[in-house]
């Protein structure tokens, strides 16, 4: 079977002290033959383009730059994140803007802020016409009663016909 990840943090596995080669050998010989690295801050989104570009094992890289909105309650890296982003528009394995998006589980207190930085990445994936990768959560269950990041989140990409 061949598989494909299209949701990995491997920064995240990294820092619980796992070597990372050998964690990318065992999806390998599980049938992973490619993974999608996500960017949640500015700084791991220059981990993953630096980790995708020297990498050189036979399992397939690829990337992505984004503010997760759990992130989003700093606005202080955005501008530098979404240039970073123009500049690797057409970089070694970058597929993809995002993560980024509305999470109102632990706090609403920044929900302005993460709007401010998901309606910032629409708009910066519609105009390169880079797929978007979306984080939406209400609570750890998800029901039909918490929907409101999934209302909140049409409403904001209602009309981006070039959107992805
Ligand atoms: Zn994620």
């Amino acid at each position: 079977m061949d598989l494909i990840d299209t949701h990995c943090h491997l920064d995240l596995v990294e820092k619980q002290g796992l070597a990372l080669e050998a964690v990318l050998a065992d999806a390998k010989m599980s049938g992973v033959q490619a993974v999608v690295q996500i960017g949640t801050t500015l700084r791991s989104s220059r981990w993953n383009q630096a980790f995708v570009e020297n990498h050189t094992g036979d399992l397939q890289l690829f990337w992505t730059a984004g503010l997760h909105p759990e992130a989003a309650s700093s606005l202080a890296d955005l501008e530098e994140l979404l240039s970073f982003i123009r500049t690797h528009r057409d970089s070694k394995g970058f597929v993809g803007i995002g993560e980024t998006g509305l999470d109102y589980f632990h706090t609403t207190e920044f929900v302005e802020n993460q709007k401010v930085s998901f309606q910032r990445h629409i708009d910066l994936a519609e105009e390169l016409r880079v797929p978007l990768i979306v984080h939406l959560r209400d609570d750890r269950q998800y029901s039909k009663e918490k929907t409101q990041t999934v209302r909140d989140a049409i409403q904001m990409v209602r009309g981006k016909k070039n959107l992805k």
